[in-house]
């Protein structure tokens, strides 16, 4: 039904994107929001068709697409407010000091400007969320870049009206034209075409690791090589520290079940792995998370593929050496569901396996016996970057086991006590990302305003007079942003 971009199309749309950004990055702060904003009223209020064809295509159920819908409304509302706030431009201001001997200071003013053109591909398990008029594309426009989306094969009608609105508010808000392009790309050789375009200046990627990587690596290739923000895959860690598993592990058991198993387990934060050591409460946790999981009915998931590809990886789980399955639900599967599953290994056999530490992206996790404590250190160590990790543990735990704490740290982007890691709320304070292989870099949050530095670059203007500097670091702060001047970090004029 929809048709591939061709390589042609590409370099139009290229072009276009590139002389639009030359416009837009100079649009005000305000005027970005004003276009954000109208996007989220655009969302919030859409064409009748909306909701039934994102069900229709993703089988996901009413009542978590309008809240996705919801959330997307925010995402954009709450990083139009963010960009116009300006915190995110990390403007600073040095200013000059001409008595410093033996050499005179000079006036030097830093902030992020607009990268250029920035490609977006979106995620089949968040049609809203993580597509079209996503974080990415909010955070892309809110730098002061054009955006080109490649649609999801999985969500395609989802994604096209989503484009129109966007391009509505675009029309509206008196955006120039160019602001916004949205390509279908089935074959790879057109995605790549975006990614290798030399008008792309940065790629906004979710999805899984296979895609990912090669678009960071295709980035890479380039004769200028430029940054791809891939968030990818993760099986996010779970440790069960004795005194808590001790104190309530048939509770933990339940609050798993419902966490490995929401959403039919479509989510990069699904908890795929639990780690704890040897003993009875474990086993009494492994039993009481069998028994949760028999109960869960399998449920469709969100497209062929994904549904195949989900049998296959459990399949491949579950035959590994030394692999004993748990529990699988009771309840046989229709066409295209996912049928909960939980499997056992010991910690020697985690560590002598790579196939273990894989994503099996669906309702599935992996408790992991470790013999003792110095075993739980060896996995930790062993494990690879992860967009979460969460303790459960007391406090007494806790401080028992710093070098553990430490190690989780130091593989994770979220650290989470004592709840599960699906769920991510947007907010400032949040960082979705982690090291490699959960993201492509590791320093900057796909979800939350921070979001926005990554299609931003620092520029240091020395010597400028108020005159001619950006409004963002004139003497009198017109826009009413925080600055850090002098080392103090001020709203105040200079
Ligand atoms: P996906 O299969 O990687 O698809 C994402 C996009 O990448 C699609 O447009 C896809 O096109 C394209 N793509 C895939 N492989 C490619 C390749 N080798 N070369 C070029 N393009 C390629 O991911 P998905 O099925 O939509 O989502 C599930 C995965 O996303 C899971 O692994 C999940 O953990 C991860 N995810 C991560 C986050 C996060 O924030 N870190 C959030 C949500 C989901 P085609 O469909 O045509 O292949």
């Amino acid at each position: 039904m929809f048709k591939d971009a061709t390589v042609a199309e590409i370099n139009t749309i290229m072009e276009k994107a590139w002389k639009t950004f030359h416009v837009y990055r100079k649009f005000s702060l305000k005027q970005r929001a004003a276009f954000m904003r109208a996007i989220a009223a655009g969302l919030d209020n859409p064409p009748d068709e909306l909701i039934p064809t994102v069900m229709r295509e993703t089988n996901l159920p009413e009542a978590r697409v309008r809240n996705e819908k919801t959330r997307t409304v925010f995402q954009l509302t709450s990083y139009a407010d963010a960009c116009e706030r300006g915190e995110w431009l990390e403007a600073r201001i040095d200013t000059a000091n001409p008595e410093r001997t033996p050499l005179p200071k000079p006036d030097i003013r830093k902030m992020l400007v607009p990268l250029g053109p920035v490609v977006v591909y979106g995620a089949s398990n968040f049609p809203f969320a993580y597509s079209t008029a996503g974080g990415d594309t909010a955070c892309a426009l809110a730098a002061g870049c054009p955006v080109i989306v490649k649609a999801h094969p999985a969500h395609p009608e989802t994604s096209d009206i989503v484009a129109k609105i966007i391009l509505k508010a675009a029309a509206e808000t008196g955006m120039p034209d160019g602001i916004f392009a949205h390509v279908h790309a089935t074959s790879f050789e057109i995605g790549k075409a975006l990614v290798m375009h030399p008008y792309t200046k940065a790629v906004g990627f979710t999805g899984s690791y296979t895609g990912g990587r090669a678009l960071f690596d295709w980035a890479n290739q380039r004769k200028e090589p430029i940054p791809v923000f891939s968030e990818m895959g993760s099986i996010n860690p779970v440790f069960l520290l004795p005194g808590k598993l001790e104190q309530a592990a048939a509770d933990i058991a339940k609050m798993y079940a419902g966490s490995i198993t929401l959403g039919v387990g479509q989510f990069c934060t699904n908890p795929g792995l639990i780690i704890g050591i040897e003993s009875a409460p474990l086993q009494e946790f492994i039993t009481a998370l069998g028994n949760e999981i028999r109960q869960i009915a399998p449920g469709t998931m969100l497209h062929p593929g994904i549904a195949k590809t989900y049998g296959e990886k459990k399949s491949t789980a579950l035959a590994q050496e030394d692999v004993t399955t748990v529990a699988e639900s009771a309840t046989a599967p229709a066409a295209n569901q996912g049928v909960p599953a939980i499997a056992s290994a010991s910690g020697k056999a985690f560590l002598n396996n790579p196939v273990l530490h894989q994503e099996v992206f669906g309702p599935y996790s992996l408790v992991i016996r470790c013999a003792d404590e110095a075993e739980l250190l060896k996995v930790t160590q062993h494990l690879e970057g992860q967009l979460t990790a969460t303790l459960m543990a007391t406090e007494q735990d806790m401080l028992g086991h710093d070098e553990l704490v430490e190690a989780v740290k130091n593989i994770c982007g979220r650290f989470i006590l004592n709840s599960v890691p699906t769920g991510v709320e947007v907010c400032l304070a949040m960082h979705h990302g982690g090291p490699f292989p959960a993201s492509t870099d590791s320093r900057f949050t796909s979800v939350g305003a921070d979001g926005i530095k990554r299609f931003a670059r620092p520029v240091a203007f020395q010597g400028w007079p108020d005159s001619l500097l950006p409004e963002e670091l004139k003497n009198d702060n017109p826009l009413g942003i925080w600055r850090t001047v002098n080392n103090e970090v001020t709203k105040k004029s200079i």
